[in-house]
């Protein structure tokens, strides 16, 4: 057996005092060399044992893509990756990898784990760079069989894209109906171009285009158009509509001045371009001193964002930091970056100024106990102690649901959470109408959203196959 190569070839990125100036990509990902290092450190866990497969949630075959980097075949080791993924650029850069393909890695074990996202991310890009995506989209286009069936799809997240993506594969007319002006969900409205160039996103819009997919945006399913409507002129739909509305804080001072969602925050930030303003339209106040308040991405992306744009940040969670459940890079580089921590206090108390902006929070300082919750997180419990951090900003990062003007359309059912039921089919409770994403699961991810996506494709193919049949 080969020797174990233990640690990891690290990715180049930009420096610290570059990036907290910029909203550039910190990440610079692998060069060939530097990708074909790291390919070497793979094992290559036979195809039925691989627990990297495993823990991937659409079981890319890793190891026989990582080999064809070794090799030097990029367009391979696309095609392999493309079997499961048709967004890799996008997941070898947000994915949870930790907790996925490399948490499962066996070279994890005595070592790091093999970096499969940032491979899969090198794949992706040099593929992009090279023109080879573009080859291997010509040949599925050349495959493409036209067939009977129009399909309407509402959200253009990783969800919907990627529902809409294998339908039109498949030989399906698509539709996409986005309430925004531009496509992409979280990817174009939450996620900061600092993680993810919006120029990635855009190719991968194209590909769609190309596969003759059509994207209507300004488009509220539920308004402009009803559910009702598109079940009369589609033959099939799917809802991808996410998990936008941001949970908030019902607490004293809640409606001060700057104190934002960070969903609000985000959107202005990134899909606004407020960062670039006067050059862009939409504006974003941002004082001297933020306080985050949540531990997930979002909280993280926030914090950072406000970083850039120039005031001091520190994220406050009521737990302790083993229980924060962003990407383990984006806490590495927040620290890096000079974010401060604070943990276990718990928001009291928002507390404004004459004139109605808020200059302070009051927290509860936590406790944890032994015990755990359901969750395997430890349970805490407050202390009767306070303390009041200053704050002209405060970005509120605790969670998101479902947004109900699709929810709410007639016929369709929902949990208590507000997400719609579905069955192992992925579809709701109108006969046609199927659903996958963030809309049926909360909060979650995008490879999983992508997931459900092309589960869903595949069951409504099989839908109206079985009613031409009927
Ligand atoms: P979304 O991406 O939410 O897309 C839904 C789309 O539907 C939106 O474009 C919305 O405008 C549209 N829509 C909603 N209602 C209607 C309607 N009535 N009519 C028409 N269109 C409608 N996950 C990760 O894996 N890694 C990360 O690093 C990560 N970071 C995140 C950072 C932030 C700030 C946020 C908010 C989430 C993050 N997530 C991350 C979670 C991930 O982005 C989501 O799980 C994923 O985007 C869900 O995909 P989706 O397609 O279900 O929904
Ligand atoms: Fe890992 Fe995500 Fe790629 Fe799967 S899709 S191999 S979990 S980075
Ligand atoms: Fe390679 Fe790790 Fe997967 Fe084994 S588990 S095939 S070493 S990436």
């Amino acid at each position: 057996m080969a020797k174990i190569i233990k640690e990891r070839i690290p990715t180049p990125e930009r420096s610290v005092d570059e990036r907290v100036k910029s909203f550039a990509e910190v990440n610079l990902g692998y060069t060939f060399e530097l990708a074909q290092k790291e390919a070497a450190r793979c094992i290559q866990c036979p195809y039925d044992f691989a627990p990297c497969i495993k823990g991937c949630p659409v079981h890319i075959n890793i190891p026989a893509f990582i080999s064809k980097i070794k090799e030097g075949d990029i367009k391979e080791a696309l095609r392999i990756i493309w079997n499961d993924n048709t967004l890799p650029a996008i997941t070898g850069r947000v994915c949870p990898q930790e907790d996925q393909c490399e948490g499962a890695c066996v070279v994890g074990k005595v070592g790091t784990a093999v970096n499969i996202g940032k491979l899969e991310r090198f794949v992706a890009d040099y593929a992009r760079e090279q023109g080879i995506d573009k080859e291997l989209l010509e040949e599925e286009l050349k495959k493409i069989e036209p067939k009977d069936g129009k399909i309407a799809i509402v959200g253009s997240g990783p969800a919907g894209l990627t529902a809409a993506g294998e339908l039109a594969k498949m030989g399906y007319k698509v539709t996409i109906f986005e309430a925004l002006h531009l496509p992409g969900g979280v990817l174009i409205y939450g996620i900061p171009e600092f993680r993810l160039p919006k120029e990635i996103l855009k190719v991968e819009l194209e590909k769609l285009k190309k596969l003759g997919v059509e994207v209507k945006t300004d488009y509220l399913v539920g308004r402009t158009v009803t559910l009702e409507e598109l079940c009369e002129e589609y033959d099939a739909v799917f809802i991808g509509t996410g998990a936008g509305t941001p949970k908030l804080l019902n607490l004293p001072g809640i409606l001060l001045d700057r104190i934002y969602s960070a969903n609000e925050f985000l959107t202005r930030v990134n899909l606004m371009k407020a960062y670039q303003f006067p050059e862009y339209d939409t504006p974003i106040g941002v004082g001297k001193k933020t306080i985050v308040i949540g531990a997930g991405n979002t909280a993280m992306d926030a914090a950072r964002s406000a970083l850039r744009l120039g005031s001091d940040v520190t994220i406050a969670y009521r737990r302790g930091k083993e229980d924060m459940t962003a990407r383990i890079e984006e806490i590495h580089h927040a620290e890096e970056e000079g974010v401060k921590f604070e943990f276990f206090l718990n928001p009291v108390e928002f507390i404004g100024n004459e004139n109605h902006k808020v200059k302070a929070v009051k927290f509860e300082k936590m406790k944890p106990l032994e015990e755990k919750d359901k969750r395997g997180k430890r349970k805490i419990v407050g202390t009767g102690e306070y303390v009041t951090l200053e704050a002209d900003t405060v970005i509120i990062a605790i969670g998101l649901e479902p947004n109900k003007i699709i929810t709410e359309s007639k016929g369709l059912k929902v949990n208590p959470n507000g997400t719609l039921v579905v069955d192992e089919t992925l579809m709701t409770s109108i006969p046609g109408v199927f659903a996958g994403g963030d809309a049926i699961r909360g909060e979650a991810t995008v490879i999983l959203a992508m997931g459900d996506g092309k589960r869903a494709a595949e069951s409504i193919h099989r839908y109206i196959e079985s009613k031409k049949g009927a």
